[in-house]
C-alpha cells in the first residue's frame, strides 16, 4: 500500500498519511460502479430523488464536521466554509431536487401530420453511464457536488478522484455517499496524478475535470485516446473593471473580497483590476483600508500547498522587479503557507501577475482612460472565466459585457455566481469547455435518446419504388414553396403524385 503525506497548510507540518488507491484496482472499481449504475438508472426517478434527499439531510447533519475538515485540510476560515461549502451546497441540493423532474421530462418531437402521418416522438435524457470525476482542492465540497448531484439524479454512477490536498473532506463526503446511495454507485479513488490518469483510462463514459490548464490538457489527450468526451473547467485570470461612475466603496468591498477570499485560490478570483483614472486614487485608498484590516487565519486562510506559495511569491517579486509599487502586503511571514493580502499598483502590462494565473491573495490595480480600451485590456490573457463591471449605469455595463471573451459577466459583483445552481458556469479559451450548474450541465452528463413510434398503416412516400410519381410529389412540393412558383399547377401535381403513390 502506498501513501501520501497530509500537510497542514497552517503550519506546513506533516500531520499524517493517506493511503492511496492501488492504480491496478481502478478499472475494477469502474466495473463495480457500472454494475450499480445499471440497477440505479432503472429505478423510478422518485426513488433516486428519495436517496439524494437523504444524502442532502446527511450532508446537513455533518455540516460542523465538514467545516472542521475544511479548516484542517485547507485552513479555510469558518466564514468561507459555511457560506461557500455548506449553505451554497444546501441550496444546490434543493435546486436539483426541485427541478430534476422538469429537466428530465421528455420533449416531444415536432412531426407534421401531413408529411409524417401516424407518428409520435419524444426525446429523453438518458444517463451517460459511468462518469469519471477529477476535482481540485480549492472548493473540495462544492466542485464534486456540482457534478455528483445531477449525475446521480440523472441515473449515472461516478468514479471520483478528489484532490490529494483535501483528504479529510473527501473522506467525509465518501462516507456520506456510502451511507445514502446504493453500494458502489460512487467509487472514491484516493491519490494524485497516477490515480487521476487511471480514472480517465478505466473505461468510464465521460470525464469531468476541474483543475489546472496543464493537467487539463493531459486529461483531454488521454480521453481522446479512449474515444470518450471530457469537459474541462480550468484556470482563470478574472478582471474587474471599475468605471468612473462606480460606487467606490461597494467596488472596493466586493473586489477586495473577490481577490482575497479563499486566499485567492478561486478560479474566479479577481486577479486584475482596471480602474478609470479619474477614480484610481480613491479606489486604491479604499482598497488599501480594506486590505489592511484583514486578519490572517480568520479572514484570509493560507495557500494550500508550498508550491502555490512559491508561485505567489514569484509573481509578486517579478512585478516589483518590473517597477510595481506594493501598497500593502507582499509578506510571507508564515507560519505555514500564509501570504499577506497584497495590493499592487503601477504594474507594467508584461508582469506575470497580469498575465498568468497567480491563485493567491494578490490584487494588481491598473488605471485606464477610455472605455474603448477595455476589450483589449480584459481579453488579453489566455483565460476567459468571469469578468465584472462596476458602474451605476447597469445598461452600460450590460452593453460592455458583450465585448468580453469569457463565460460569465457580473455587474457590480464578482465570482459569487459559481454558487448559483441555475446559472451555467464555464469559460472560454484556456479556461476550457466545461459547464457546471444549470440544465446545461445536465446535458453534458446525459445523452439525448429519441424514440419515434409509427401507428400508420400506409406505405411511406419515400420508400421504393423510386418512380415518376415520387418525383412529381417531391418536385411539386418544392415548386409550391418556391417564391414566384406557380402554386396551383404544382399543388395539382403533388396531389396527383400522392394518389398514384398510394395506389401503387
Ligand atoms: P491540478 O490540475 O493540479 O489538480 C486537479 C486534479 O487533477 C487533482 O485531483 C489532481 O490529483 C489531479 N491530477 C493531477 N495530475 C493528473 C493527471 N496527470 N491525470 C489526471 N488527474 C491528475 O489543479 P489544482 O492545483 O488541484 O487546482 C487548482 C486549479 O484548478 C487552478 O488552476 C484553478 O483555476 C482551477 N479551477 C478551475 C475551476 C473552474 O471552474 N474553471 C474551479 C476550481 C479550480
Amino acid at each position: 500500500m502506498s501513501s501520501l503525506p497530509i500537510i497542514d497548510p497552517r503550519t506546513g507540518e506533516t500531520t499524517g498519511q493517506i493511503e492511496t488507491t492501488p492504480v491496478e484496482t481502478i478499472r475494477e472499481r469502474q466495473a463495480r460502479a457500472r454494475e450499480a449504475q445499471t440497477a440505479w438508472m432503472d429505478l423510478p426517478l422518485a426513488d433516486r430523488k428519495t436517496a439524494v434527499a437523504a444524502l442532502h439531510q446527511g450532508f446537513l447533519a455533518q455540516a460542523d464536521a465538514i467545516a472542521e475538515a475544511l479548516l484542517e485540510d485547507c485552513g479555510r476560515p469558518a466564514g468561507e466554509a459555511w457560506t461557500a461549502e455548506i449553505v451554497a451546497n444546501h441550496e444546490l441540493f434543493g435546486w436539483w431536487l426541485g427541478h430534476i423532474d422538469d429537466l428530465l421530462t421528455a420533449t416531444p418531437v415536432d412531426l407534421n401530420p401531413i408529411n409524417y402521418p401516424g407518428k409520435t416522438g419524444r426525446v429523453r435524457l438518458a444517463p451517460k453511464g459511468v462518469v469519471g470525476l477529477i476535482t481540485p482542492w480549492n472548493l473540495p465540497v462544492a466542485i464534486p457536488l456540482r457534478t455528483i448531484i445531477p449525475a446521480v439524479l440523472a441515473g449515472n454512477a461516478v468514479v471520483w478522484k478528489p484532490s490529494e490536498h483535501a483528504p479529510r473532506t473527501a473522506e467525509l463526503l465518501a462516507k456520506l455517499f456510502a451511507a445514502h446511495l446504493p453500494e458502489g454507485l460512487i467509487q472514491p479513488v484516493i491519490g494524485a496524478a497516477d490515480q487521476g490518469a487511471a480514472v480517465v483510462t478505466a473505461g468510464v463514459d465521460i470525464v469531468f475535470f476541474t483543475g489546472s490548464v496543464a493537467t487539463g490538457r493531459k486529461v483531454q489527450v488521454m480521453a481522446a485516446e479512449q474515444g470518450i468526451p471530457c469537459t474541462l473547467e480550468l484556470g482563470g485570470k478574472d478582471a474587474a473593471v471599475v468605471l468612473a461612475d462606480a460606487d467606490i466603496n461597494r467596488a472596493a468591498d466586493g473586489i477586495t473580497w473577490a481577490a482575497y477570499a479563499f486566499a485567492g485560490q478561486n478560479c474566479a478570483a479577481v486577479e486584475r483590476c482596471y480602474v478609470h483614472n479619474s477614480v484610481l486614487s480613491a479606489f486604491i485608498e479604499a482598497a488599501k483600508t480594506r486590505t489592511k484590516r484583514l486578519r490572517q487565519g480568520e479572514d484570509v486562510g493560507p495557500l494550500v500547498t508550498e508550491a502555490q506559495l512559491r508561485t505567489v511569491q514569484r509573481h509578486v517579486e517579478d512585478a516589483m522587479q518590473r517597477g510595481a509599487t506594493v501598497v500593502c502586503g507582499a509578506d510571507a511571514g508564515g507560519p505555514g503557507f500564509y501570504y499577506a493580502p497584497t495590493l499592487l499598483t503601477h504594474v507594467p502590462e508584461d508582469a506575470l501577475v497580469l498575465n498568468e494565473e497567480t491563485f493567491g491573495p494578490v490584487l494588481p490595480v491598473v488605471g485606464f482612460d477610455a472605455l474603448e480600451d477595455l476589450p483589449d485590456l480584459v481579453n488579453r490573457t489566455a483565460y476567459g472565466l468571469t469578468t465584472s463591471i462596476w458602474t451605476s449605469d447597469v445598461e452600460l455595463g450590460e452593453a460592455l459585457s458583450e465585448q468580453f471573451d469569457c463565460g460569465v459577466v457580473t455587474i457590480n459583483n464578482h465570482s459569487f455566481s459559481g454558487a448559483l445552481a441555475s446559472a451555467a458556469w464555464g469559460g472560454t479559451k484556456d479556461t476550457g469547455h466545461g459547464v457546471t450548474n444549470s440544465r446545461f450541465a445536465l446535458y453534458e452528463m446525459t445523452r439525448p435518446r429519441t424514440i419515434i413510434a409509427d401507428r400508420s398503416r400506409q406505405r411511406e412516400m419515400w420508400w421504393y419504388p423510386y418512380n415518376d410519381a415520387l418525383l412529381k410529389v417531391t418536385q411539386g412540393l418544392v415548386e409550391v414553396s418556391r417564391s414566384g412558383g406557380n402554386r396551383l399547377p404544382a399543388l395539382g401535381q403533388v396531389v396527383a403524385g400522392l394518389v398514384r403513390r398510394w395506389k401503387e
